[in-house]
């Protein structure tokens, strides 16, 4: 299995290099070679996510930083997800990469940003309770066709590269409808519009499951998915994104 750091992949580093950007994708600074597309100081400036809801992951408010607390939605109705792991806080500049990973597959952010992710996810988890069955949200074939390729297919096989005894399983869950564009309802009215999204080709009795997305904002999509898969007999769904919206986003 390889890491960041190992051997192997330091050994692909000069051919990456010749792929990867030459300056930082913020501020433009000539990057070191350690780095994919961020520069030290722009990497260590993205606002990460330390306080977060032990449920759904929303952000806290600043000064509370227990891993325990629950936000005040999560006591009156836990979702179905057993915790989301989220790296970074959805804001600028991190909606400018995200845009850039649902752009262009092979975008150096793919790599900045799941690295920062799967940090987060050894920071969460003892080594042996990280789940081993990696799953990315599905796109609904008619958008997956429009676009070309999944960006949470993307980061997910970056994980699953990089965590040793997963697997990645891309064939399980499968997108019924769209639901409505986030930004263009309320919490409320998406959630509602996605019950039923997804379901599932198979059984997976058992499993421990990561869900991963790029962007968790309602919670709604993550709320749909998580019941397909517990109905096709998953024993936990964990969700893991790059990055969360605060509550001015997530509660309209
Ligand atoms: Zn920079
Ligand atoms: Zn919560």
């Amino acid at each position: 299995m390889y890491s960041v750091h190992s051997p192997q992949s330091l050994a692909i580093r000069p051919l990456l290099n010749l792929l990867l950007p030459s300056n930082c994708v913020l501020c433009k600074d000539r990057l070191s070679e350690s780095n994919y597309c961020l520069c030290k100081g722009c990497n260590e400036a993205l606002p990460q996510l330390t306080n977060q809801c032990s449920g759904c992951g929303t952000p806290m408010l600043n000064g509370i930083t227990s891993p325990d607390i629950s936000c005040s939605e999560c006591q009156r109705k836990p979702p179905p997800f057993a915790r989301c792991i989220a790296a970074l806080h959805y804001m600028s500049p991190v909606d400018r990469l995200i845009t850039r990973i649902k752009s262009d597959p092979h975008a150096p952010e793919l790599q900045e940003l799941s690295s920062l992710l799967l940090a987060s996810i050894y920071a969460r988890y003892d080594t042996n309770s990280i789940p081993t069955t990696i799953i990315p949200v599905p796109l609904h074939w008619r958008k997956l066709a429009y676009r070309g390729f999944n960006q949470s297919y993307n980061i997910a096989k970056y994980l699953n590269q990089q965590l040793p005894n997963t697997q990645l399983c891309s064939d399980v869950c499968y997108r019924i409808h769209h639901g409505k564009a986030q930004h263009l309802v309320g919490k409320q009215q998406r959630l509602r519009s996605m019950i039923g999204a997804f379901d599932a080709r198979r059984k997976i009795p058992g499993q421990t499951v990561a869900l991963v997305d790029d962007v968790i904002t309602t919670g709604a999509t993550a709320k749909a998915a998580t019941l397909s898969l517990l109905e096709a007999g998953a024993k936990s769904v964990d969700i893991w994104c790059i990055a969360r919206t605060g509550w001015h986003i997530a509660t309209p």
